[in-house]
């Protein structure tokens, strides 16, 4: 590894104004995917600013009904949270379903928005990478692609986002609260992250400096009956072929709301709003959930190594709302 000088972060605006003047400069969370790039070779910042001591710790139940989640709050402890498993079981589902145990206790609610993709071309250094290095050209278009995206993808750049947790906060609209060195802001967690466009090397709308400080959920009450699903080559440490979040209002067996992102299909969480759209006032059934898929994923351009993602993508989305809409549904 690379010397590197470590910091720890006293306070916000000096954290923010450490990185952002010095452009090899990096915020530290539990490190889990930062250090192994370094390890690596894919990242060489050469100051690290520790950011996990700031009390950005705590998750505070809003007075609307919402949470805010400190960015340094653990994998773990958000799953754990009470308020989280009553009111969005989406987030803890797919927090459980990311990593294993120990990187759980590690990882930081920030780090893991911002954790990159597990592209095996980008990790491996001897191969072409537009994202590691733009220009060089893309090794998975002509390699190993089951894992590649389906949708939104560009001719520079097939990867996937990694993130469970962020497809769950794409489906329940949460907003990252973000600290620069011109203030604050607040974005969509839909659209913090990228499609790859002529520029796959930026995974998401964020500035160098710019430091996550929270996440805030609105307050939904259907979320309450949520779900998350997710197909993986293993059943434990392994990143998702396709996930699907979902959460649902069914009365008098129509849907009145539906919230659904797709994981493992696209460059970042894919919220399905054409999918989403196609139900609302429909009856509850296995067709209407079917056509709803179909729907979301008419555009799908898959690889020849990933087509098989569209029928798990379709299958997993109706076995969720199936589940979501039966009278046991959690
Ligand atoms: C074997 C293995 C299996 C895994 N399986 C899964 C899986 O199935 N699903 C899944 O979702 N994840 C999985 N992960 C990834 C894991 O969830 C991430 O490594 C972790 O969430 C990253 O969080 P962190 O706090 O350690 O981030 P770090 O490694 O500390 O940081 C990641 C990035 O975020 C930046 N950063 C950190 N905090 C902030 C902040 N507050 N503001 C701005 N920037 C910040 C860092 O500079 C860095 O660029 C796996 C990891 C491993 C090693
Ligand atoms: S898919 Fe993206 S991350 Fe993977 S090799 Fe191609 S450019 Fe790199």
């Amino acid at each position: 590894m690379i010397p590197f000088e470590y910091k720890q972060a006293e306070d916000e605006h000096t954290a923010v104004a450490t990185v952002t003047g010095n452009s090899r400069a990096a915020f530290l969370g539990g490190g889990t995917n930062l250090v192994d790039h370094m390890k690596l070779g894919i990242a060489a910042p050469e100051l690290l600013v520790d950011v996990t001591r700031l009390p950005l710790d705590r998750i505070e139940c809003l007075p609307d009904g919402g949470l805010r989640v400190g960015a340094a709050v653990r994998n773990s402890d958000l799953a754990a949270d009470s308020a989280v498993r009553e009111r969005y079981p989406v987030l803890t589902q797919a927090l459980l379903a990311g990593a294993s145990g120990q990187l759980r206790n590690l990882a930081t609610t920030g780090g893991n928005l911002l954790q990159r993709t597990r592209c095996v071309y980008f990790q491996d250094t001897t191969t072409p990478c537009n994202k590691r290095e733009p220009g060089q050209g893309c090794s998975a278009l002509e390699g190993h692609t089951r894992y590649h995206a389906v949708l939104g993808a560009s001719k520079h750049c097939v990867a996937v986002h990694p993130s469970d947790m962020a497809v769950a906060l794409a489906a329940l609209d949460a907003l990252v609260h973000v600290q620069g060195p011109d203030g604050g802001r607040a974005i969509p967690a839909t659209e913090l992250h990228r499609l790859p466009g002529e520029h796959p090397e930026w995974d998401t709308v964020l500035r160098h400096g710019e430091l996550i400080t929270a996440v805030e959920l609105p307050p939904l009450p259907f979320a309450t009956r949520s779900r998350y699903r997710k197909a993986r080559d293993r059943a434990s440490f392994a990143f998702a072929l396709v996930s699907v979040a979902a959460a649902l209002d069914v009365t008098d067996g129509i849907v009145r709301g539906a919230r659904i992102a797709f994981g493992g299909l696209a460059h970042k969480p894919w919220r399905a709003r054409l999918a989403e759209q196609a139900l609302l006032g429909r009856p509850a059934t296995d067709d209407e959930f079917r056509a709803s898929a179909e729907a979301e994923l008419a555009d799908a351009q898959p690889l020849p190594g990933n087509e098989f993602k569209l029928p798990m993508a379709r299958n997993m989305l109706v076995a969720t709302l199936r589940e979501l809409s039966g009278d046991d549904a959690p």
